[in-house]
């Protein structure tokens, strides 16, 4: 490396992705000098036409700019691409249950503060409710084997009040496009001079606000030649694995794991890279009738026909609150080059998981793999794996009802026993909790409920990995709020 390239900006954004772009687009429209540093390619406004077709087409999960985090037999995909994670995700639209958020006991996240900014989120992201008429053959069998098993049928899954129901999901799909957080929040600031993003910058390491200068700097490497960035606020958007990994390798850490990792400390802070935990999910399955087949094939050269459309909420034995701890989601393949053809899934993923887990960072080379443990079905009382047991009961009652029955034929992937659920335990792609928020006697609490880090002026988290405990609900909407959330208090809303 030869050259350094000096860059400054009042807020610096690290990470571009579904709570990043948020922050970076909400600053910039209010007037903000924004730079956006992002590790992945940038492709501009949606408008310009270079965003890579598999990026924009919302019928399957892309995987063509991915990190490529993996542990054991597990793979943990995040998107690298400016958009970050909601570029390339299943465009799911869910906020969880208020009672999720009142629950952290956090000042401005109760139920009742994040209810208007999801409003304003639900709005931006184009979120919307398949119509009946739009469902596959698949999910409106599954809509009707739902109500003969006894099930609630819903249109209001996404809602903070909605509780156990059984309905059509709600997508930030607009037409065929997976509407991203770059198309929500920056496409409307991109023109307006206040906002820059570099692009194919990845971030090494960040040193908090000095004394003499009154600036935090960021260090980055594009195209293999340094970048210094000096910032009066620097926002860390970097994600769940990301946002971590820079705190360790700026020796913001727990010193001995930071020794480890050949990173010496320079502010002690033990919760980095704890509390680790996602949904857990496993699934039943079934072969697919030569009948559906048929009928699945014309849909899909006649229209849009996405894998997922339906979604059940549901309780298991363990849910004495009366209020669900399962999603039961049925998948089914649109075209015959997915993974799935042939078959159908029923997923069960418990939205409760006790099991905790962490990250660490193995050295301090930014693009070395972190060590990622989550630790899956590990809490001592067994409580995710008897979720995980009761819900694959009721993804079978689902699969049993005649309008499935009729079109599904033989079983395969049999979980019947808690070690075959262990040996088979998947996630739901919502990692969570890695720098979390929390009071000032919580021991590992990385930020306090404004994002700010402890102990280190001019640092602010804004990403999922600050969420003290996961919500009820795909994470990308509660990404997108937490980046509404920060950007306002940035802004002294
Ligand atoms: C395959 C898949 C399917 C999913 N499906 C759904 C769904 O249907 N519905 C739903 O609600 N949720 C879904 N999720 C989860 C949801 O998308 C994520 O929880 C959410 O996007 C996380 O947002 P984030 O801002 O915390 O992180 P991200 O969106 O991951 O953003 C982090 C950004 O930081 C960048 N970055 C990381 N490290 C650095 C560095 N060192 N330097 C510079 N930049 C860096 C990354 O490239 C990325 O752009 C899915 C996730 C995946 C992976």
């Amino acid at each position: 490396m030869s050259t350094t390239e000096r860059l400054r900006a009042d807020h610096v954004v690290v990470g571009g992705g579904s709570s990043g772009a948020v922050v970076a687009g909400r600053l910039a429209e209010a007037g903000r000098d924004v730079l956006l540093v992002e590790a992945g390619p940038d492709y501009g406004p949606l408008a310009g036409g270079w965003w890579p077709t598999e990026l924009v087409d919302a019928r399957m999960l892309a995987t063509t700019h991915d990190w490529h985090y993996a542990a054991g037999r597990w793979t943990f995909e995040r998107a690298r691409v400016i958009g970050g994670c909601s570029a390339h995700n299943g465009a799911i639209a869910a906020v969880g249950h208020r009672r999720d958020y009142d629950a952290w006991g956090l000042d401005g996240w109760r139920g009742a503060d994040v209810e208007p900014l999801y409003r304003t989120v639900l709005e931006r992201m184009r979120v919307r409710a398949y119509e009946p008429h739009e469902a596959g053959p698949f999910h409106a069998a599954c809509l009707e084997a739902a109500a003969s098993a006894g099930w609630r049928i819903a249109s209001d899954l996404c809602d903070l009040d909605a509780n156990e129901s059984f309905g059509l999901e709600t997508v930030n799909v607009v037409g065929t496009t997976r509407w991203n957080t770059a198309f929500a929040y920056l496409d409307p600031v991109r023109a307006g001079g206040h906002l820059r993003v570099l692009d194919r910058t990845i971030v090494d390491r960040i040193e908090p606000r000095s004394t003499s200068t009154g600036m935090a700097r960021v260090h980055g490497i594009r195209n293999g030649e340094r970048v210094e960035i000096e910032a009066d606020t620097l926002v860390l958007s970097a994600g769940v694995y990301g946002t971590p990994a820079i705190l360790q390798r700026s020796g913001i850490g727990e010193p001995d794991r930071l020794a480890a990792a050949g990173v010496r400390a320079t502010h002690e802070l033990h919760g980095v890279g704890a509390g680790l935990h996602d949904h857990p999910m496993i699934h039943a399955g079934r072969r697919v009738s030569s009948t559906l087949q048929g009928w699945l094939d014309e849909a899909a050269a006649t229209g849009f026909l996405p894998e997922e459309q339906t979604l059940g909420k549901a309780c298991s034995s363990q849910a004495t609150d009366g209020l669900y701890d399962l999603h039961v989601f049925p998948g089914c393949a649109s075209n015959q080059t997915s993974l799935l053809h042939g078959r159908i899934l029923v997923e069960v993923a418990c939205v409760t998981p006790r099991s905790r887990g962490r990250l660490d960072i193995a050295s301090p080379d930014p693009e070395a793999q972190p060590t990622i443990d989550h630790a899956y079905l590990s809490d001592p009382d067994g409580y995710d794996l008897t979720v995980l047991r009761d819900g694959l009961q009721l993804a079978e009652q689902l699969l049993e009802q005649p309008p499935l029955r009729a079109i599904l034929g033989e079983p395969f992937d049999v979980f019947d026993t808690d070690e075959a659920i262990r040996a088979n335990v998947a996630h739901y792609y919502h990692p969570v909790g890695t720098c979390r928020m929390g009071h000032d006697g919580d021991p590992l609490a990385v930020c306090d409920a404004d994002g700010r880090l402890r102990g280190l002026e001019g640092i602010v988290v804004a990403d999922v990995s600050i969420l003290p405990t996961i919500t009820r609900a795909n994470t990308n909407l509660p990404a997108v709020m937490i980046g509404e959330r920060i950007a306002a208090t940035l802004l002294g809303a």
